[in-house]
């Protein structure tokens, strides 16, 4: 192995970097890095940011579902028993999706 190139980094005192490290391999290390590895970074972000978005949009998901299924507004949870379909929420306005019409009437 050549010399370790500290191109970025913060050098390390050899003191620091001379001192018995827990896995072999980083006794050649002689500086911090402080450069991102751009194709490592972009690919976490990308990653990461993909799980919390599937994350995120499946609890609401099953948030507006449970309120669906119990007869409240999708959106705020306000009571719909006695109101129509066709009403919108009287709490936040938000008209309800329209039934899927049944493939028997016709
Ligand atoms: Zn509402």
């Amino acid at each position: 192995m050549g010399p370790f190139n500290s191109q970025g980094g913060i050098p390390l005192p050899l003191s620091l970097s001379g001192s018995t490290p827990p896995n072999p391999n980083l006794s050649r290390v002689r500086a911090l890095p402080l450069r991102p590895i751009w194709t490592g970074l972009g690919i976490n972000t990308a990653f990461y940011g993909v799980m919390w978005f599937g994350l995120v949009s499946s609890i609401r998901m099953a948030r507006r579902w449970r309120r669906r299924r119990r007869g409240l507004c999708t959106r705020c949870a306000y009571d719909r028993t006695g109101l129509t379909p066709a009403q919108p929420c009287p709490e936040c306005g938000l008209m309800p999706p329209m039934p899927k019409a049944s493939p028997t009437t016709a």
